[in-house]
């Protein structure tokens, strides 16, 4: 046996619980290069773009390669 509430909770709690729950917006802006809206901090969806690079895996490798290790 799970414990059970003893009370129903009114229509004023439960709405007062619900209030912290909503979905917050995502700080999105569009992308120079294709002009989709994108996330920040991730590669573009539309055309794969990130940092000057292209990580799209569809194309080949990414145009410029770091030397760093
Ligand atoms: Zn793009």
């Amino acid at each position: 046996m799970t414990a059970l509430p003893k009370k129903k909770h009114t229509r004023a709690r439960r709405g007062n619980k619900r209030s912290h729950k909503g979905l917050t917006k995502i700080n999105g802006f569009a992308c120079s290069i294709c002009g989709a809206p994108r996330i920040p901090h991730a590669a573009c969806k539309a055309c794969g773009e990130y940092n000057g690079k292209n990580f799209n895996s569809k194309s080949e490798e990414p145009v410029e390669e770091t030397s760093q290790s």
